[in-house]
């Protein structure tokens, strides 16, 4: 069984994300989305919310988990027994901040990232555009799952 940590912040979870997934569990058996939270704060109603919202989309496959971790990426991955973290690469901006992140993860930490790079329709698709978008009124439902 291999399983891969999908982390992220997911505010929101986008077609973009999906994608990601769908095209991770080729690779991965089972992929557990991973949203990071400050473990000295409770958990807040809005992080209950995304938690519920994306284990929505993908209600009807096992191989999918949802779940929050405080602390360490890197260490939550260990704990799930993952072998890899996913992460996925829009743009050049993505890939010089991803390669930071992996090679802390790796030469630190020691464990790998695999990177799918992104699908070209969904390349300029973020959540914060999605949230700018979603403030001035605009129907964003063709970018969410
Ligand atoms: P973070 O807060 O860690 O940057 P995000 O929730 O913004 O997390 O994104 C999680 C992961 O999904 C990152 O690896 C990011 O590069 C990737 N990602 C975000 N949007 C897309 C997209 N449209 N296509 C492919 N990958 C994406």
């Amino acid at each position: 069984m291999r399983t891969a940590i999908f982390p992220g912040s997911f505010n929101p979870f986008t077609i973009g994300h999906k994608s990601i997934v769908e095209r991770g569990l080729k690779i991965f058996d089972r992929i557990v989305i991973a949203i990071g939270h400050n473990g000295n704060k409770p958990i807040g109603d809005d992080l209950v919310k995304r938690i519920e919202t994306i284990r929505k989309i993908f209600e009807s496959n096992y191989a999918v988990e949802v779940a929050t971790y405080p602390g360490l990426t890197a260490e939550y991955a260990r704990s799930v027994g993952a072998c890899a973290i996913l992460r996925g690469v829009r743009n050049i901006t993505d890939f010089e901040y991803e390669r930071n992140l992996a090679d802390v993860n790796k030469n630190i930490l020691g464990i790998d990232t695999v990177f799918l790079l992104s699908l070209p329709q969904y390349a300029c698709i973020s959540s914060s555009m999605v949230r700018e978008l979603e403030s001035f009124g605009h129907d964003v439902s063709d970018l969410l799952p």
